[in-house]
Parts: structure tokens; C-alpha cells; sequence
């Protein structure tokens, strides 16, 4: 049984995310998607609003949890008896910064495996930080974020739903 770790900061789940976790679920026996509580990290969504959202974006994905975690990622992944972690790769910028992030992780826990997946087409400029942009300026949300997202995301920034 292989249990997969999916980790990252989920500020707040997109499309291009559920997408990752939805291949992954298929490949790998269970995948938790890890939400980081990291204090130092700027970001729009609570750690607990991050968590809710996604879970209610995999809720119909029977073998995925969501779960928050701090510290190492790594040490989590160990936590949570994960052999694997999974990572979504977009064609513009995410390979060095990802290569980088694994030679570290071998070093700290040499047997954890890491899976990209690449981004599906429609997702490749899908962004967190894009999305929250877009969102504040009142642009359209379709096809980038669950409806639950959109709300949540409207809500934020004091917007009429
Ligand atoms: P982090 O702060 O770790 O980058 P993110 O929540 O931004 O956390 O992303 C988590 C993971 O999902 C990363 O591996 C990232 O490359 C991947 N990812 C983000 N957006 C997309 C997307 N549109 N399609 C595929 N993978 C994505």
C-alpha cells in the first residue's frame, strides 16, 4: 500500500491543484494533501480555511485527505508513513525551483521518492497568487477554481457575490 504525500500551501485550492491530486489518487493507494502552517508565509486564506476548502474540493475522491501540518515537509511525510511525494510541474518555471527543493529533501530523507505530474494544458498558467489577482479585480473565476473557491475568494476581498 502506498501512501503519497501532496504538500503546499493551497492559498486556496485551484483547479490546476485538484487536478494533481485526482491523477495522483489514481496512481498512488491513499494521497494526503498536506497544507502548510508556516507563520513566516504571507497568505490570504487561514489555515483552517485553506484545509476546508480543500477538502471540500476532493471530497468526492474517496482515498484523499486533507490534513495541515508544520515544520518539514519531510518529516511530515515520514509522520505520515508517505513513500512518495507528489508535486505538479507547469512548463514556465517550477522545474528548477522543484529540482533544487529535492536535492535538499534527499539529503534529510533519502528514501522518499519524489512524482511530479505534469500540469494538465488547461492548467499550466494557473496560479495561486495569479488567482487572487484576477479575483480582486473582479475577474471571472470560471474554470479556475471550484464554485465553493470562488465564494470564499469573493468574500475576502468584500466583494458582492
Ligand atoms: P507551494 O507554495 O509549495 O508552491 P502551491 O499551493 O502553490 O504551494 O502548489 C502546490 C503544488 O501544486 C506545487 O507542486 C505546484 O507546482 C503545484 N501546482 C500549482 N498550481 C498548479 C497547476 N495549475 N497545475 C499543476 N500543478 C500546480
Amino acid at each position: 500500500m502506498i501512501t503519497a504525500l501532496y504538500p503546499g500551501s493551497f492559498d486556496p485550492i485551484t483547479n490546476g491543484h485538484i487536478d494533481i491530486a485526482t491523477r495522483a489518487a489514481f496512481v498512488f493507494d491513499k494521497l494526503i494533501i498536506g497544507v502548510y502552517d508556516r507563520p513566516e508565509k504571507r497568505v490570504l486564506f487561514s489555515i483552517d480555511e485553506r484545509v476546508n476548502l480543500a477538502k471540500k474540493a476532493v471530497a468526492h475522491l474517496k482515498n484523499v485527505r486533507v490534513q495541515p501540518y508544520s515544520g518539514l515537509t519531510v518529516a511530515f511525510a515520514k509522520k505520515i508513513g508517505a513513500k512518495v511525494m507528489v508535486r505538479g510541474l507547469r512548463m514556465s518555471s517550477d522545474f528548477e525551483r522543484e529540482f533544487e527543493m529535492e536535492m535538499m529533501n534527499k539529503k534529510l530523507v533519502p528514501e522518499l521518492e519524489l512524482v511530479c505530474f505534469m500540469a494538465s494544458l488547461q492548467y499550466q498558467f494557473l496560479s495561486s497568487s495569479l488567482l487572487k489577482e484576477v479575483a480582486q479585480l473582479e475577474g471571472c473565476l470560471t474554470n479556475m477554481v471550484p464554485e465553493h473557491v470562488a465564494v470564499a475568494l469573493r468574500k475576502k476581498f468584500g466583494l458582492k457575490k
